[in-house]
């Protein structure tokens, strides 16, 4: 409920910075969707049931307290097109026959929410005998192949591997520009390094026009 929190926070900073009760933010926010080459491509993502749970968690807390709610707003990616964004996010090959099947089932267009089926979607994996579940909401362990494994990123498996276990620990891992060096791959392999500043400009805090 942090993040109903901050908004109620942006609010009552942008009020008292102002004087004026006419200030907005909006919370945009989806179901988090796993990517490849992060150190999430092991994790489960959550079920639609959950996700919309939450969402709708989320949105009482912001309206918990009206005068507050009524100045922000929610915008939301529900949790049945957050999970197909998961399917195509960490698919392998066999899951170009289920966006093949979804297009010839009539699939134009599904990014957005009025041409978005999620009822075409799962009957397109039964057809061509693809797993939903398999390709979302399962973690993976240490030892199995990836389908981009075979692509470099320039990061390191291992150094990604071990960042998951950090995050599963809850374990925040400084940036990387104001400490040494951790190793993950990036800068060798891609020959490049990192530089900073000074800029000399002040960035925080703002002050408000
Ligand atoms: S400095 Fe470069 S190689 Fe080192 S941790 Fe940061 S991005 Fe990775």
């Amino acid at each position: 409920m942090q993040i109903a929190r901050l908004a109620h926070e942006v609010i009552k900073a942008g009020r008292a910075a102002t004087g004026s009760k006419d200030i907005r933010c909006t919370v945009s926010i989806g179901g988090f969707v796993p990517k490849p080459h992060t150190p999430f491509q092991w994790a489960a993502m959550s079920s639609p049931e959950v996700i919309d749970h939450r969402l709708r968690l989320l949105k009482q807390a912001i309206n918990a307290d009206r005068s507050l709610g009524r100045a922000i707003g929610y915008r939301y990616h529900d949790g049945q097109p957050s999970l197909i964004e998961g399917l195509l996010s960490r698919g392998d090959r066999r899951v170009s026959a289920v966006i093949r099947r979804v297009w010839e089932q009539g699939g134009r267009f599904d990014g957005w929410s009025e041409h978005f089926s999620y009822e075409r979607w799962v009957r397109a994996c039964a057809d061509v005998g693809v797993d939903l579940d398999w390709y979302t909401t399962r973690e993976r362990d240490q030892l199995e192949v990836l389908p981009w494994d075979h692509l470099d990123s320039g990061l390191d498996k291992d150094w990604l591997w071990q960042d998951w276990q950090d995050s599963l620990s809850e374990y925040e891992q400084d940036d990387c520009r104001w400490t040494p060096c951790f190793d993950c791959g990036v800068c060798p392999s891609m020959d490049t390094e990192i530089q900073i500043g000074p800029t000399g400009r002040k960035l925080l805090p703002v002050t408000p026009v």
